[in-house]
């Protein structure tokens, strides 16, 4: 009889694992694997066929050279970022902490808003990168780039990606993302910076009509510029909204005058990948 009559509280409470089993369950990082490898090719071919600014550097070496860095970069979220992000993220999950954890919302909900909240705080992670000496020793080797495409998207000093697993936690206990929100916001966010920082020539109009809504490779090869108030603008990696919000939003015109870089490396020379790697550890000069 006991057994009849909590039924139906059983039932609930199986209905209700399975609906947080399903809330926790990251995409396939296959699936991710395949949308950010093929966003890697497609762009790799139109980049040929419609360039956006001419070459400095032959392309063979400087792309093997920015692999090497993304290499090694993904080696260091492999071994710091992952283990420990995953693990907050899934304690967000249990203990339901964060902010879109304080209202029940509906699953869509909440990982639209939780996506959006990890956008927003990454353009201030961002700005904190060019602004905090200690933190534009490591971003300054993404810059440094003297030609700006597909493979700059990846050429991150593993420093960089180090310290920034400590602003990774912070936004997914702050915000409350699920492994699920987490892992469609960083699918979505490599797809876009392979995007953004593609050397592809989009059509006038279409570059009018996307960047009101993302960054583009010509709005942010604005913040690749070698002029330092073009390089503090266009900070967002997402939507250009964030942008939009705080004035930063530097629009897509005369975009063939840009010339990608930083002033105090202009030599290639100075951007070997020994001399990248070893860049945030040494005496820093002025970069403008
Ligand atoms: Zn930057």
């Amino acid at each position: 009889m006991d057994s009849l009559t909590n039924t139906p509280n059983v039932m609930r409470r199986e209905e209700g694992r399975r609906s947080d089993r399903s809330t926790q369950a990251p995409l396939s990082p296959w699936l991710s694997a395949c949308l950010v490898a093929g966003t890697f090719l497609v762009l790799s071919i139109v980049e040929r066929r419609r360039p956006l600014r001419r070459p400095v550097e032959p392309m063979l070496p400087r792309t093997g050279r920015n692999l090497a860095i993304a290499a090694i970069g993904a080696a260091a979220i492999h071994i710091v970022e992952t283990p420990i992000v995953r693990r907050v993220a899934a304690l967000v999950e249990r203990r339901r902490w964060g902010l879109v954890k304080q209202v029940r919302l509906p699953l869509w909900l909440e990982v639209t808003c939780a996506v959006l909240l990890l956008d927003y705080t990454l353009y201030v992670w961002h700005v904190l990168t060019h602004r905090v000496p200690l933190l534009w020793r490591f971003h300054a080797v993404h810059h440094i780039d003297l030609d700006m495409d597909a493979s700059t998207a990846v050429r991150f000093h593993f420093g960089e990606l180090t310290v920034s697993t400590i602003w990774r936690v912070a936004q997914v206990l702050g915000i409350g993302a699920s492994p699920l929100s987490l892992s469609i916001w960083q699918t979505g966010l490599l797809m876009s910076i392979l995007f953004h920082h593609s050397n592809v020539r989009l059509s006038p109009g279409a570059e009018r009509r996307l960047g009101k809504l993302v960054v583009t490779p010509t709005l942010h090869g604005i913040h690749h510029s070698v002029v330092q108030e073009e390089t503090n603008s266009n900070w967002s990696s997402g939507l250009t909204i964030w942008d939009r919000l705080h004035g930063t939003l530097r629009p897509a015109v005369l975009h063939e005058s840009v010339t990608v870089g930083v002033p105090a490396f202009r030599d290639p020379g100075d951007v070997t990948l020994p001399k990248m790697l070893a860049l945030p550890f040494e005496p820093q000069k002025p970069y403008w």
